[in-house]
């Protein structure tokens, strides 16, 4: 038999709630709203409000929530239900070994834009005293994780909303990094912030064509925000800035590295190619798909 938690009996409800039986529940709920990988989803949940890891719920299955606990679980599941990301109910999320802070302001960081991470990271760490520039850098994660592996690198990031960089600089703060980062409230558009030759810039911009908004999950559309997503009608909009104002702010040997869009390896080259850069390597995710583009300015 099948109970939304609202419709649990209230004979139940009043007798001690195991954590193995509302683990159940919530996997039944969260499947049935939709939710991908529901089992997981409330175990993050669980560990949330038990204040531990996940791999320790497996010893604390047979414990009992608490009232106080018992209405926090029961709030997280029907939030998670309404498709409300899992990092935003628990509020931070892991990237490339960082705990950053997430909510509504920021896309949620994703797994292959660690793939970029690593590579702007090596690039980095062979360079002396490298100066680094993270465009709309959201949560901060990108220039978190190259600050981090190049302690004598200068390293801008900016961004267009006010509110994403208060995060992110929250989350340099957060990472013991607020030094080594400054922060730039400005539109990519309307050119390049800094004034000395580059040795990286690195980008995520939004690159999701306008019309696929709509088709995408639940948890992105309605929850990341468009202005992090949205690439314009053929989701190329900010590439064309980025080849056209940018590439001419790298030194000689200066590297730009993209992520992009599904589909869009190729046509980003071109843009690179058609602003004299010169593409050295197109980088695939765990799915197989072309994801970071690394360019130079020229044919170095
Ligand atoms: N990777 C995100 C997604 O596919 C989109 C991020 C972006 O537009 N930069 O949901």
């Amino acid at each position: 038999m099948r109970f939304w938690l609202h419709e649990i009996p209230l004979s139940s409800q009043s007798l001690s709630v195991r954590v193995a039986e509302e683990l159940h529940k919530a996997v039944i709920i969260l499947e049935d709203s939709g939710v991908e990988s529901a089992a997981v989803n409330a175990q993050w949940l669980m560990a949330h409000v038990l204040g531990c890891n996940r791999p320790e719920l497996g010893f604390r299955q047979g414990s009992t929530l608490t009232a106080e606990q018992k209405s926090q679980w029961n709030q997280l599941v029907a939030e998670r239900a309404r498709r409300i990301p899992l990092q935003h109910l628990i509020g931070s999320v892991e990237f490339c070994g960082f705990e950053l802070v997430v909510n509504k302001h920021v896309l949620v960081p994703r797994p292959e834009t660690e793939i970029l991470a690593e590579e702007a990271c090596k690039f980095a760490k062979m360079r002396e005293s490298p100066v680094i520039l993270d465009i709309g850098t959201g949560s901060g994660c990108l220039a978190i994780a190259i600050a981090a592996q190049s302690p004598k690198g200068a390293v801008h990031a900016l961004d267009i909303s006010q509110e994403a960089l208060k995060l992110a600089q929250g989350n340099a703060n957060r990472n013991g990094l607020s030094e080594r980062i400054i922060f730039h409230e400005t539109d990519m558009r309307e050119g390049c912030p800094i004034e000395e030759a580059l040795d990286l810039i690195v980008s995520n911009p939004p690159y999701i064509p306008t019309a696929e908004i709509d088709t995408l999950q639940e948890e992105v559309r309605e929850h990341d925000p468009r202005l992090a997503l949205d690439g314009g009608e053929d989701g190329l909009d900010y590439y064309h800035s980025l080849t056209m104002n940018y590439l001419r702010h790298l030194k000689p040997q200066g590297r730009l590295m993209l992520e992009v869009g599904d589909g869009q390896a190729q046509k980003v080259s071109d843009l690179i190619i058609k602003y004299g850069g010169c593409v050295l390597d197109i980088l695939s995710d765990l799915n197989n798909v072309e994801r970071i583009v690394v360019a130079s300015p020229g044919n170095s």
